[in-house]
């Protein structure tokens, strides 16, 4: 079986991992050992043959797209490429950020402004560590938002509510649209994080009827290390960074150009279909005892699989031997799987603790689904014998 992660993406962060961060150990092929199956594609997604090859040639590159000469001129010429591929995309203006969790924080220090802060209780820590004093709205057990629950906290002062398009450890698809239209009816700011949205599913500001989406270019098959706050109306917040007054005077910084290249390359490749491939896995898993968690409405490459009495810790780990990298709700810098807020927000109980992410990646194959559906058959038959 073909090592699935030619560029070491999947490789245990070393240092600290936020929520998402990649929680596999290395691939271990050449030392002749078990070739690997990256299934963590909500991590990270491997590098897009597209978004390598726009990285490459912008890397040649000298310019800052700050400068009036000719080779600034040309560095200039690929930001605005960039941002115009991204824009005719998402549908709105691109600030360009480091990655997802800034552009969320932008849009909470801007948009939120003088504002109530509202986010649904499943959101990404990426939105819920950016204001202390965010009200936190329900979800069900499938974690959708309570769209109640949101126009109820809509009737106070002007809110700016957060949202995600889509979760990711779940997959689960937010009501995105109604709560837009709640929003407007209450004067309202909508932020929606797409960071596990874009790339898979539609997603466009317009149609959405939101103020502001967050995406992150290595969630999307581009090169970590770039982002974009999408916004539909022109700025009257104060920004996170300043200094040379780029993005126009949005974000300071000189902007990574190689990175924002491949970022763009990413985005233009069409998102491919994974629900047949997610069906097999999910059939596999459910065959041998496992729970699929987050309801019907998800992501086509998620699936959050329970296995009742069994520590999420101890599955990534058997999974892992075999060869097999998938992660869990949330891991912290000491490799340890803490219990996932998102599954406690559904209530799930003990189930928090006991279920793995299996995100499959753009470039995943029948061969991956059926490795992960033996290693998945051989863990739980082991438990079951050790339980026994
Ligand atoms: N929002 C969501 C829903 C995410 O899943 C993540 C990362 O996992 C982020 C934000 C943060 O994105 P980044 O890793 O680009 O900072």
């Amino acid at each position: 079986m073909p090592d699935r992660n030619p560029a070491g993406r999947a490789a245990g962060g070393g240092g600290a991992c936020g929520r998402d961060g990649p929680q596999s150990a290395p691939p271990r092929q050449g030392c002749g050992v078990t070739a690997t199956v990256y299934l963590d594609a909500n991590a990270t997604e491997p590098l897009r043959p597209a978004a390598r090859a726009a990285l490459l040639a912008a890397l040649d590159g000298v310019g800052n797209p700050s400068s009036v000469h000719t080779a600034g001129r040309a560095a200039r010429r690929i930001l605005e490429d960039s941002r115009d591929a991204i824009a005719r995309r998402l549908g709105g203006e691109i600030v360009f950020t480091s990655g997802g969790t800034e552009s969320d924080a932008l849009a909470i220090h801007a948009l939120g402004h003088n504002r109530r802060l509202l986010i649904g209780a499943t959101e990404h820590d990426a939105v819920r560590a950016a204001r202390a004093d965010a009200e936190i709205l329900p979800v069900d057990a499938n974690g959708v938002l309570d769209l109640t629950a949101l126009e109820t906290a809509l009737s106070g002062s002007p809110a700016l509510v957060c949202l995600m398009a889509a979760n990711n450890e779940t997959g689960t698809i937010q009501p995105v649209a109604e709560a837009a239209a709640l929003c407007r009816r209450h004067g309202a700011r909508l932020h929606v994080d797409a960071v596990q949205a874009a790339g898979r599913m539609a997603v466009d500001l317009r149609t959405l009827g939101a103020d502001s989406l967050a995406i992150s270019s290595h969630k999307l098959g581009g090169p970590a290390g770039a982002g974009a706050l999408v916004l539909a109306a022109d700025w009257d917040g104060p920004s996170l960074i300043v200094g040379g007054g780029q993005e126009r005077g949005r974000r300071g910084g000189t902007p990574a150009i190689p990175i924002i290249a491949g970022f763009a390359a990413a985005i233009a490749e069409p998102a491919p279909d994974l629900l047949p491939l997610r069906q097999v896995a999910e059939q596999a898993a459910i065959a041998c005892g496992g729970i699929v968690l987050g309801g019907d409405n998800r992501l086509a490459n998620t699936i959050c699989v329970a296995l009742p009495g069994v520590a999420a810790q101890t599955q990534l780990i058997a999974l892992d031997i075999a060869g097999i990298q998938v992660s869990a709700g949330s891991a912290c810098s000491s490799g340890k799987v803490a219990r996932s807020h998102v599954l406690e927000a559904m209530g799930l109980g003990a189930l928090a603790g006991e279920a793995i992410r299996v995100s499959l990646p753009w470039n995943a194959t029948q061969a991956d689904v059926a490795a992960f559906a033996t290693a998945y058959a051989a863990m739980t038959a082991r438990v079951t014998r050790r339980a026994a």
